[in-house]
């Protein structure tokens, strides 16, 4: 029997007299103890703000993507035996695939978005830069700055290790330590992934805590630097985030909870198409994926009238042949709920729906496998037809978080999205379709309902990702009864965990705050052509200013039919007068880009490595022939890229002779860094 322990100021904690059994979904054998007594919460809280904070915080956002990938790797390399754990709680390999090697999937895209997305620095800029006067000497600009508190993060039953590290991921790229609690009765599984984390002693000691059974104390130690984040059901929700301390110091709280996701099949599907298997095989998946006990899983379907028999009858003989069995078996398809009560608590809302629902699937019964219900949480899926949803209740506010799904006919499109928004709020809406239009109109009604919208067909589908996968990359949350809140959705997660700030002044004090030239900053007048220098000698705000150079009709001329642009504006007086733009024929904005590059580059072979691309371009006023350009190139910000290369980001400003601005852009160039 495993003793699941908690992990207190580097000290694992082991469960006190008060810890509960935890028994085998699959055969009612005690798997583990878990639960402890009082823990010293006030040191746990100290560990992580007096030592993990400021250790992490110290790191770059870099530095601490480096780590969650070497964190990733070690977990990779390390969990063999947690899918075998994993079948205790009655999850096939498919399930625990989703969970284990999902979690850390998450871990490895995180680190790399880091690496692409944020700075090799410790603030995150958010957004551009706003002038706030007239002369430019007065600016102003969000940042993002970690929390200096503690991330608390309590989990769901249903995904031990990918909930863990779905939230542990951003907060510790945003430097920000954890204390985690898993859902007690899957505790087991996330305890041996947690230990495998802190064996690997990848991130500084405190920066992540393992709190098993109830958390008692913490909520009344919290501060306001500290944040919570939940997974569960809507009724703890509830009592959590109307605690009287979190209220009382505004202790930011994240809520993700219980959901009636729905899938919508078009009008525009036919039965027996392509579009039909791909709607009726998804459901499938969500109805039996870990048995139904997906936070994401389909719980309400709606289709047109006119399909309704024909899509009841695809479903239902999929799910009645769905092998339901022990998890290890290879051809095991759906197996166990995690525990009897949760089967019980399933029955129990399933009647509710049976109120106003029939049951369509025959109960064939498990008894003919080599399967115990009576120690196992095993139960077959529950497919109901409600006729008329418009009257009903249940079905549209009844979570029975297993293999329990229900059909129901639509009229049209906008019945169809009542029929969707009826869930009070969900994490997630599929619809399958080939019609654009019938998609735009379920965005319309709908999307202020859904956290996600999925639209799946015939074409897509090889590829779709699937209705119930939160993927890193894209929010995952809803409004309403799904919490209100969000997590992963890429970098968004991690500004979960830091403080938004406006700071308002001068270029240079911003720009010095920021570690990135602003525009109203003092420019440093560079000793030797920046493209002359590595990487590493290159300074923020760094500049030269090279031209003028004269436009001549020649070379408007000469640009306009060696690239084949004879547009008119550059090459018909007339026309081009008669334009409300321009003043006459004027010279084309990609020959003022080409000569500003003819003015600024250094062209013998040096540490620039390649110019890879451009961002914000803008025209600001015409040139025609007759006016000179001069440029001026500063440099804007820089991000290592590898211990070959970083990217240098410039900030180029061309200015005609009476120093008007005429265009305006951000150059990007790979710079190579000095040879260690
Ligand atoms: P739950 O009973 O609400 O428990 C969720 C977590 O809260 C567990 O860790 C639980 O710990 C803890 N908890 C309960 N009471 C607490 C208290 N007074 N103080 C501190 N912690 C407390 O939910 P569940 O049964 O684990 O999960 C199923 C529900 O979660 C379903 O409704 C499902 O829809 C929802 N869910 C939502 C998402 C999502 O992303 N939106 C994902 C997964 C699941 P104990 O285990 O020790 O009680």
């Amino acid at each position: 029997m495993i003793n699941v322990e908690s992990y207190v100021n580097d000290q694992w904690v082991c469960p006190g007299d008060s810890a509960q059994v935890i028994v085998s979904a699959v055969n009612g054998e005690a798997v583990a103890r878990a639960g402890s007594d009082q823990l010293n919460i006030a040191a746990m809280l100290d560990c992580a703000r007096i030592q993990a904070g400021p250790a992490l915080r110290e790191m770059t956002f870099h530095q601490r993507a480096t780590r969650l990938k070497a964190l990733a790797t070690y977990l990779n390399e390390n969990k063999q035996h947690l899918t075998e754990l994993s079948f205790h709680t009655g999850a096939t390999q498919a399930d625990s695939a989703i969970d284990i090697e999902g979690g850390i999937g998450t871990l490895f895209v995180y680190a790399s978005k880091a690496k692409r997305e944020l700075p090799d620095d410790h603030i995150l800029l958010d957004g551009d830069v706003e002038q706030l006067s007239r002369h430019g000497t007065f600016i102003g600009q969000h940042i993002y700055t970690s929390r200096q508190g503690v991330a608390v993060q309590i989990n769901a039953f249903n995904f031990p290790v990918w909930g863990m590290l779905e939230k542990l991921a951003p907060a510790l790229l945003a430097g920000v330590p954890s204390i985690i609690k898993p859902a007690t009765v899957t505790s087991y599984l996330t305890a041996a992934c947690f230990k495998l984390m802190v064996d690997s002693k990848i991130f500084p000691a405190g920066s992540m805590q393992l709190i098993v059974g109830r958390p008692t104390g913490l909520f009344e130690q919290l501060q306001s630097q500290d944040h919570v984040s939940f997974t569960g059901s809507a009724q703890t929700a509830f009592e959590l985030r109307s605690h009287r301390h979190l209220l009382k110091h505004s202790i930011g709280f994240n809520a993700e909870q219980d959901s009636l996701n729905s899938t919508v099949l078009g009008e525009d599907v036919t039965v027996g198409s392509d579009d039909f298997n791909v709607f009726v095989d998804e459901i499938y998946r969500e109805i039996t994926t870990k048995a139904g006990q997906k936070c994401t899983a389909i719980r309400r379907i709606m289709v047109p009238h006119a399909i309704k028999a024909d899509i009841a009858e695809a479903v239902c003989a999929k799910l009645t042949s769905v092998k339901v069995g022990h998890p290890k078996n290879a051809d095991t398809e759906m197996g166990a709920l995690v525990s009897i009560s949760q089967r019980e608590d399933v029955l129990q809302k399933s009647e509710l729906i049976a109120q106003e629902a029939s049951l369509l699937t025959t109960a064939k019964p498990l008894e003919s496998t080599d399967l115990d219900t009576s120690i196992g949480a095993f139960m077959r899926p529950r497919f109901y037809l409600c006729d008329n949803p418009d009257a009903a209740r249940h079905v549209h506010n009844t979570e029975a978080f297993g293999p329990v799904a229900t059909l129901m006919p639509y009229n049209d499109v906008s019945h169809a999205a009542e029929l969707l928004n009826r869930g009070g709020g969900s994490l997630v809406a599929s619809v399958v379709t080939q019609d654009p239009q019938f998609a735009k109109a379920i965005t319309l009604a709908s999307a202020a309902h859904h956290g996600r919208l999925y639209f799946n067909n015939s074409t897509s589908a090889s590829e779709a990702t699937g209705h119930g996968s939160p993927l890193p990359h894209m929010t995952h949350g809803g409004p309403g009864r799904a919490g209100g809140g969000e997590e992963l959705g890429g970098i968004r997660a991690v500004k979960h965990y830091m403080q938004r700030t406006s700071l308002q002044g001068s270029g240079d004090i911003l720009s010095g705050i920021g570690n990135c030239y602003f525009p109203g900053a003092t420019q440093i007048e560079s000793d030797v052509h920046p493209f002359r220098k590595t990487f590493d000698h290159l300074q923020i705000a760094e500049t030269i200013k090279v031209g003028p150079r004269q436009v001549s009709i020649d070379d408007i001329e000469h640009f306009a039919h060696f690239t084949g642009d004879t547009f008119y504006a550059h090459m018909d007086e007339k026309a081009a007068s008669a334009n409300p733009f321009f003043p006459g024929r004027v010279a084309h904005g990609y020959l003022l880009l080409a000569f500003a590059a003819g003015l600024f580059v250094d062209p013998d072979p040096g540490p620039v490595l390649a110019n890879s691309g451009l961002d914000g371009l803008s025209f600001q006023k015409p040139v025609v022939a007759g006016d000179s350009i001069s440029v001026t190139l500063t440099v804007k910000s820089k991000k290592r890229r590898n211990s070959e290369y970083g990217e240098v980001r410039w900030h180029v400003q061309l200015l005609n002779q009476h120093k008007e601005a005429v265009a305006s852009y951000e150059l990007h160039t790979m710079n190579a860094i000095d040879a260690a």
